[in-house]
């Protein structure tokens, strides 16, 4: 068993204080398990100064689109560390995910879940499964920037940056470190995505020369996630892209033996956010049902975190003795291992019952006083000499037939201004020139122009003035992207046959 995430600059340097955290009681079964966590925590001798926040349903259902009032950002900024319980977020109509606010508002960059399975004493299909997957918590298709732009076609917009690849590599790579892990691997699907994915591979391998005593490597996300849940003991700490992160993580969890038992931290460099995995399971809330070990598990992360570490052992080491010794919740509850089947109270009550026990079968944990870890941060960007070479510019384009050779012939008339049309692509198939007549169109195009001197440099006065011709001759343009180079080196990705 290794330790949890290490503390950011938000931590607090002197332990023996009490630490001000913010808690929400959150939705569903939210308020159960956080009453239980709270307990074992007051019991345990955690130095905690407790505020609580409304955030969620109730507040969504006000009115409040984000499910976040003003003065719970207060409290928040205010703590800087988070002890969240789940929230339900309510189906369609504008209502935005909190979480994802939560983690962008206050920059936590980095969403660190550790996997690991309790054979023999919770079922699992993988007893040998320890695995930590640290997620980009802010990028990727998550920066929820869609467009709908024509009959036919909706967009979302894909963005990795170099900053956001450095600090989540600096994170890995210093977790790994720090925690006695041997291996970061990372998932990716540059394959496909060689800028976005390409460019998340890239820091990969440059922040890994960094750290020359642990192995690093690096899979296609697809066969990644096959060996993941096949045979996930190959694996040691693994960093992904936002979306890869978000299914595989849960996928892990629940291989390993219920999304139940995982905890996971959310660390920016001004604050953190702790909560269980799973959402609210509103199907089981007011029956005392739930089992609390994610918010359990995610609380002990916090005191890590708070540099509390005798506190998170002793929470932590109870736990263990407590799922050994087959105090079980109605979701692990299994015949033949289990010797009582608990509520969540009771759950609380068996581990506050062990608080100074160790597990016998189960490794102990002994997470060490150490130096507060600052959250890594990226180095400046340098400026590269950028050129701009040419332009797509999409139409939403449909005649009858949506026939690419007339649609050619249609741009081919325009004055385009020192520029030249390249090709014409339809969902990045090229379909002019030369294209197949079995290519399936949609009404969305892309046109691509470069200078009509073969690798000259064009103008942006050049681009509008492309652009007067379109509307001149009531062609649709819905957007354009420039096509450059930085320091000599193409940003963007080439058509088929260029
Ligand atoms: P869920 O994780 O809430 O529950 C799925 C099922 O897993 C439950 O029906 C239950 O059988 C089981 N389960 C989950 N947690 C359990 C626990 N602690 N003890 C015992 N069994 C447990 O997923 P869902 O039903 O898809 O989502 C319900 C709501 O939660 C939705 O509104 C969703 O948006 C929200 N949600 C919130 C968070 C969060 O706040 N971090 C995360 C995920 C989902």
């Amino acid at each position: 068993m290794t330790a949890a995430p290490h503390a950011s600059s938000s931590a607090p340097r002197n332990s023996a204080a009490a630490a001000p955290i913010t808690v929400a009681r959150g939705d569903g079964i939210g308020p159960e398990i956080m009453e239980a966590t709270l307990a074992l925590l007051r019991e345990a001798g955690a130095r905690l100064e407790v505020e609580e926040i409304e955030i969620g349903e109730k507040v969504y259902l006000r009115g409040v689109s984000a499910g976040i009032e003003p003065s719970a950002w207060e409290s928040l900024r205010r703590t800087k560390v988070f002890l969240k319980a789940p929230i339900t977020t309510p189906q369609g109509g504008g209502f935005k995910s909190l979480n994802v606010t939560t983690r962008k508002t206050l920059g936590l960059y980095a969403n660190v879940r550790p996997c690991m399975s309790y054979h023999p004493f919770v079922d699992t299909k993988q007893p040998a499964m320890d695995v930590v997957i640290v997620r980009e918590n802010e990028e990727d298709l998550y920066a929820g920037i869609e467009h709908r732009q024509t009959d036919e076609v909706h967009q979302c917009l894909k963005l990795i940056t170099r900053p956001g690849c450095e600090k989540i590599m600096r994170y890995a790579f210093e977790y790994a470190r720090r925690n006695g892990r041997k291996k970061v691997t990372c998932f990716t699907k540059d394959n496909i995505m060689k800028l976005t994915d390409g460019l998340f591979h890239k820091v990969f391998d440059e922040v890994a020369k960094e750290y020359p005593d642990l192995a690093n490597e690096h899979w296609i996300v697809d066969i990644g996630a096959a060996k993941l849940a096949d045979s996930p003991a190959q694996f040691d700490v693994i960093v992904m892209p936002n979306l890869y992160g978000d299914i595989l993580s849960d996928v892990a969890a629940e291989v390993a033996g219920s999304v139940g038992l995982a905890g996971s931290a959310n660390i920016g460099q001004h604050a953190a956010m702790f909560e269980a995995i799973h959402g609210s399971a509103p199907r089981r809330a007011g029956q005392d049902l739930a089992n609390p070990s994610g918010l359990m598990l995610a609380s002990v992360m916090m005191l890590v975190h708070l540099g509390q570490a005798d506190v998170a052992t002793r929470v932590h080491n109870a736990w263990l003795r407590t799922i050994e010794d087959g105090v079980h919740t109605y979701d692990i509850f299994n015949h033949s291992v289990s010797t009582r089947k608990v509520g969540t109270k009771d759950f609380a009550r068996a581990v506050v019952a062990r608080l100074g026990q160790s597990p016998q079968t189960l490794k102990p944990v002994a997470y060490q006083a150490g130096e507060p870890f600052l959250a890594p941060q990226a180095g400046p960007t340098r400026a590269a000499r950028k050129e701009l070479l040419g332009v797509d510019v999409f139409l939403h384009w449909d005649q009858p037939g949506r026939s690419p050779a007339a649609l050619g012939a249609r741009l081919k008339a325009l004055d385009t201004h020192g520029l030249k049309l390249k090709m014409i692509t339809n969902r990045g198939v090229k379909v002019y020139p030369d294209g197949f007549p079995e290519t399936f169109c949609t009404d969305h195009w892309r046109c691509r122009f470069l200078s009509a001197t073969e690798g000259s440099p064009i103008s942006h006065m050049q681009v509008i003035a492309l652009l007067q011709s379109f509307a001149a001759a009531g062609l649709d343009f819905i957007k354009t992207e420039h096509l450059c180079a930085f320091d000599g080196e193409r940003g963007y990705s080439l058509g088929q046959g260029e």
